[in-house]
């Protein structure tokens, strides 16, 4: 029999039917992006709102898909952590009330474990044990993943995440929400090279990352010191590719840089990527280029399985199959350290 699974942990409101070899079923994702668009960011109320509109509507959705009624499933699985209190709760509280009224077992998902699943999902062969990178809008950090549960933090963003200064990157030249696909549409006819931004942390002893100097050497490269107002930018749509180009060029030299790093100091032969930015086409083709010089094997989530979606919550099978269920007063863990 099939489970479903949930996801609500920020702005994305997403419910799956998968069977016990990771095979869709049914899907359905609901975003948000048109209401948080006018505040340039998440808000976290406005979000948890939305799920809760949404939630039923999306389950049915996927279960209608799948042909299956709430008797026909092996558990309900739930990403319970980290994310927004507000948005876990509504997946979580859905989740209970269908495992109670279905007499079905309840299983937790990290999200972040999940975002490294999305991996799995890709490809036939096993891709644990390997170095994972998670690279989204909240997180940016490397694990040494022994298996799809068992991870061990190597370093992360001691500020903001990746995907975070992509959004503000945006929001600074006026691009819209979410900033990551924006900015990289217009990067790709600018040139990398007409800003020298920082590669903050590149050559550290660690695995640990910094991306808001970056941000702030891009907001003095358009706005200058002191002045507070981007609603008076006059640059020419070149001027902001090159912005642009030059902005994900950084990025991507860091990550990049420290990924290869962690699979040389691991001895892993695998690198797998997962989280909304490892959507980006620059990012995918220089890991790859890195990957052929360097000789590991490189597995990138699928891009419709980079940003939050239900599909990934394929990796409660391996709680299920631990025994890992949970019990109905569970509770969610909004903002847990590293991510575990
Ligand atoms: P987390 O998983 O850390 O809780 P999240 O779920 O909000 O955060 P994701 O949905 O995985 O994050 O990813 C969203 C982020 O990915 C946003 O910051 C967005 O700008 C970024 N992103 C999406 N597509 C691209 C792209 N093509 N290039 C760069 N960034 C991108
Ligand atoms: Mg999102
Ligand atoms: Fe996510």
């Amino acid at each position: 029999m099939p489970i479903l699974t949930i996801e609500s942990t920020c702005d994305e409101t997403a419910a799956a039917v998968v069977d016990s070899d990771d095979k869709v079923l049914g899907q359905c994702v609901a975003k948000q992006d048109e209401l948080h668009r006018h505040f340039r960011g998440v808000v976290p109320e406005v979000a948890a709102r939305a799920h809760l509109e949404r939630i039923l509507p999306v389950i049915d959705t996927a279960m209608n898909q799948a042909d299956v009624a709430g008797a026909d499933l092996e558990a309900i699985a739930v990403a319970d952590r980290p994310g927004l209190a507000g948005s876990l709760l509504v997946g979580l509280v859905a989740a209970k009330t269908l495992a109670v009224a279905w007499q079905k077992p309840l299983v937790t998902i990290n999200h972040l474990h999940a975002h490294l699943y999305a991996c799995q999902l890709a490809v036939d062969r096993p891709v644990y044990p390997c170095v994972g990178m998670i690279v989204s809008g909240g997180h940016t950090s490397l694990y040494q993943c022994d298996s799809s549960l068992d991870l061990t933090y190597l370093g992360g963003t001691i500020d903001d995440a990746a995907g975070e200064a992509f959004d503000k990157v945006a929001a600074m030249l006026s691009l819209g929400f979410p900033g990551g696909p924006a900015v990289s549409k217009l990067a790709a006819s600018g040139n990398p090279k007409a800003h020298a931004y920082p590669r903050s942390m590149i050559r550290d002893d660690g695995f640990d990352f910094s991306f808001s100097g970056l941000k702030t050497a891009v907001r003095y490269s358009i706005v200058g010191p002191g002045q507070q107002d981007f609603s008076q930018l006059d640059l020419s749509d070149d001027q902001k590719a090159d912005v642009c180009a030059s902005f994900e060029a950084a990025v991507v030299d860091v990550l990049v840089t420290k990924a290869a790093k962690a699979i040389r100091h691991c001895q892993a032969d695998r690198l797998i990527v997962g989280g909304g930015v490892a959507a980006n086409g620059v990012f995918r083709s220089q890991l790859q280029d890195a990957a052929d010089r360097e000789g590991f094997d490189l597995v990138i989530a699928p891009a419709d399985l980079c940003t939050d979606n239900a599909v990934m919550g394929a990796i409660a099978w391996q709680k299920i199959r631990r025994g890992e269920f949970a019990s109905l007063d569970v509770d969610i863990q909004p903002g847990l350290q590293r991510g575990f």
